[in-house]
C-alpha cells in the first residue's frame, strides 16, 4: 500500500509515483469542491497533471544529460515536493554537473517557448474566464487558457528550480561553478550552507504566508543538502587516504586509530577527521 507505483518505463528509466504524491491532487479537489463548479475543478485538475507532465519531462532532461556523460538513472520518482531523478552516481567533473543540472530547467524553457504562441492569440480569455465558467464557454477558449497557464507554469518551474539553493538545480549549478576553482568538497560546503539559508527562508516564508508545502519544501531541502554534504565528505576522505571499510559511523565523534585491511596500516582519527596514515602502530618510529 505504501510502495511507490511504477507507471511505466521510458528510455529505459522506470517512472514511479510515491504514495505521498496523491496528497496534492486530493488537496486540490477537496479545496475546490463545492466552492467552484465541478467543471472548473476538472480544469484545475487537468492543469495540475499538465504541470506534473512538465515536471517529469524536466527530470528526463536531467536523465538524458546524465546519460550523455555515461551516468545511468536508476529511476525517476514523483513526490509532493516535486520530481527526483536518482542518478547512479554524481558527475565526475564540474562541467558534467553543470550540464546535468541545467538540462532540467532547459526543458522547461523550451516548453514555455513552445507554448508561448498561445499568449499571442487574440481569443478573449484570461483569469476572468474561470469566473464566468458556463457562460460563453468554448472548447477552444478553454484550450487556449490551459496552454497559457501551462506556459506560465513552466516559467515558474524554471525560475524556482534555478534558485541557488543546493541541492536544487540552481544550487548545483553554483556548486559546479565553485568546484571549478576550489574543488568538490569546498564547493559543496559553501553551496550547502547557502542552501540551508535558502531552506530556512523558504520555511519561514511558508509559515508567514500559511503555505504548508513551502514549509515542507524548506525542511526537505535542508535535510537533502545535509545528506549530500555528508556523502561528499566521506568520499573526499576515501579519496585522500584510499581506505577500505573502517570509518566512524557518526561524524565528528571518533578519536583514535582504526585498522585499514586494504592498506595494511592504521588510520588516525581526530574528532571524526582522518588526519594521518601509519604503516605501523604510531608509538613506534616509522
Ligand atoms: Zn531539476
Amino acid at each position: 500500500m505504501f510502495r511507490s507505483l511504477q507507471i511505466g518505463k521510458f528510455l529505459g528509466i522506470p517512472l514511479f509515483i510515491h504514495p505521498s504524491f496523491w496528497i496534492l491532487p486530493l488537496f486540490l479537489v477537496l479545496q475546490s469542491l463545492g466552492e467552484v463548479p465541478f467543471s472548473e475543478t476538472l480544469f484545475q485538475l487537468s492543469l495540475f497533471f499538465g504541470v506534473i507532465l512538465c515536471v517529469v519531462l524536466h527530470e528526463f532532461g536531467h536523465a538524458l544529460a546524465a546519460k550523455w556523460f555515461g551516468i545511468s538513472t536508476r529511476h525517476i520518482t514523483l513526490y509532493p515536493i516535486g520530481g527526483l531523478a536518482r542518478l547512479e552516481r554524481m558527475a565526475s567533473d564540474p562541467f558534467g554537473e553543470l550540464v546535468i543540472a541545467l538540462a532540467g530547467p532547459v526543458v522547461n524553457l523550451a516548453l514555455a517557448a513552445l507554448l508561448f504562441p498561445f499568449w499571442l492569440t487574440s481569443h478573449p480569455v484570461g483569469m476572468e474566464f474561470l469566473d464566468t465558467w458556463g457562460e460563453g464557454f468554448s472548447l477552444w477558449g478553454m484550450a487556449v487558457l490551459f496552454f497559457r497557464l501551462l506556459c506560465l507554469g513552466n516559467l515558474i518551474l524554471l525560475g524556482f528550480n534555478l534558485l541557488p539553493f543546493f541541492p536544487m538545480d540552481g544550487g548545483r549549478v553554483l556548486r559546479g561553478l565553485i568546484a571549478w576553482r576550489w574543488g568538490l568538497l569546498k564547493a559543496t560546503v559553501v553551496s550547502a550552507r547557502l542552501g540551508a539559508v535558502g531552506a530556512l527562508v523558504m520555511a519561514l516564508a511558508g509559515a508567514y504566508f500559511g503555505q504548508f508545502f513551502l514549509i515542507l519544501m524548506g525542511v526537505f531541502l535542508y535535510l537533502a543538502g545535509k545528506m549530500e554534504l555528508f556523502a561528499v565528505r566521506i568520499k573526499a576522505r576515501e579519496e585522500a587516504f584510499g581506505w577500505g571499510t573502517p570509518r566512524p559511523s557518526r561524524e565528528g565523534e571518533f578519536n583514535g586509530l582504526s585498522w585499514d585491511p586494504d592498506r595494511q596500516g592504521w588510520v588516525q582519527w581526530v574528532n571524526g577527521q582522518a588526519v594521518a596514515f601509519h604503516s605501523q602502530w604510531p608509538n613506534q618510529p616509522e
